[in-house]
């Protein structure tokens, strides 16, 4: 076999959640797509702010067509930067340049890029917060890493003492993703800066830096007065992976950003760093016409009043049917945990009642399933009778 089996591997196996999406799809055939309730997928339910379509339709009538669509520099347009870090420095108290943002094609390709630019060796580990989102171990792996899990306590909070005992002298990096996917979890002020003190002094213990690394696509999807601390401001060795595929409802026109703490060790070369790692993945100039649309929707916001009644219908009446949950405090996911521990079995019998949730044994914890609550509300209100029906079934 002449070609990669690895990469064989991860194209011929698809996703679980790409899996149920699909059985979603050819289940709604057969009996109406309304009667299929479908939460295996965190696409965005709400429309993009009218700002973006506003400014798409402006853009292409009043700038230079063969400009607008041309190739930006490699790390993205330069206005695009500045306006980026100046948000940034405004918003959470910074000192960025446009040297040290880099535009990319979203989290997915953010977080690719940051792993790559930081590993170097073989051995070098990654150390993610579990629950966590799946594709982490593939991006781990591609880099070179391996993955190694930091298990969470019953509230799906990190644990403090789980994490410092995986630190090792292998340990390169730490992403963070909060709120998180798939528990909804925000992660406060407190235990960001004891996660900040632990790498502090375990990077001094191991003579080495050790990177920490924040997924934030879901930042802007909180609920309530919820302040999500902003990691650079709690520890220097840090590089911010954002995307507006979620806080800008634009999943499928890939644009988002990596921001490297001017804080950090040897800034600009890590910056170099990711520069060169965007130019070995072939992950340079993010698409133009996008990049123009966020120059000038820096400050939109989507609608997430939808997502909120969502999870608060949702929540009030699993937890009311005998649901063990955590009350999720943002992004769009509720995490529960399944009645007898199977989560394939509850994944089954759920489907039975064309409930589609995902077995999360994947994300690194085992027992639960996930309910993407992205949908219409209609469909969560039609949904009920039948988590009733199932929560009866397992005697809740
Ligand atoms: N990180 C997390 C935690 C996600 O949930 C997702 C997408 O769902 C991504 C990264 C990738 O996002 P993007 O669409 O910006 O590549």
């Amino acid at each position: 076999m002449s070609y990669n089996q690895k990469m064989y591997g991860l194209g011929s196996r698809r996703s679980i959640i790409r899996e149920i999406f699909e059985y979603s799809k050819t289940r709604g055939l057969e009996i109406g797509a309304d009667k299929v309730f479908d939460f295996s997928l965190g696409n965005p339910s709400v429309p993009a702010p009218k700002e973006v379509n506003e400014t798409i339709e402006r853009l292409l009538r009043t700038e230079d067509s063969v400009l607008l669509h041309g190739y930006t520099s490699a790390q993205g347009d330069l206005r695009v930067r500045t306006a980026i870090a100046e948000n940034i420095n405004r918003r959470f108290g910074q000192s960025l340049t446009p040297n040290h943002i880099y535009m990319t094609c979203g989290a997915a390709a953010s977080l690719s890029i940051c792993l790559r630019a930081l590993f170097e060796e073989s051995g070098e580990e990654c150390i993610v917060f579990a629950p966590f989102f799946t594709e982490y171990r593939v991006f781990v792996e591609n880099a070179g890493g391996t993955l190694v899990a930091s298990l969470p306590d019953s509230d799906l909070q990190i644990d403090l003492a789980d994490f410092e005992e995986k630190i090792s002298a292998c340990t390169k990096a730490v992403i963070l993703n909060s709120p998180n996917n798939p528990s909804g979890v925000v992660y406060p002020a407190d235990k960001i800066a004891a996660v900040a003190e632990i790498l502090t002094k375990k990077s001094k213990e191991y003579g080495h830096d050790i990177y920490l690394i924040a997924d934030e696509p879901y930042r802007e999807l909180v609920y309530g007065e919820l302040d999500v601390p902003y990691l650079m401001n709690y520890y220097p060795n840090t590089l911010v992976c954002y995307s507006y595929s979620k806080s800008l409802s634009l999943p499928g026109e890939r644009i988002g950003y990596i921001a490297v703490n001017p804080a950090m060790n040897d800034a600009a070369n890590i910056y170099l760093a990711v520069c060169g790692a965007g130019r070995s993945l072939g992950y340079v100039c993010a698409p133009s016409l996008m990049q123009q649309v966020i120059l000038h929707c820096l400050d939109a916001k989507v609608n997430i009043e939808a997502y909120r009644e969502n999870r608060d219908l949702l929540y009030n009446s699993l937890t009311a049917y005998g649901y063990d949950c955590v009350k999720p405090d943002g992004a769009f996911y509720l995490f529960v945990k399944v009645p007898a521990g199977d989560a394939y079995a509850f994944y089954e019998r759920a489907k039975a009642h064309e409930i589609l949730v995902v077995p999360c044994d994947d994300f690194g914890v085992t027992g639960y399933v996930r309910i993407a609550y992205c949908v219409d509300k209609k469909r969560v209100e039609n949904s009920l009778p039948a988590f009733a029906a199932l929560a009866k079934e397992y005697s809740l």
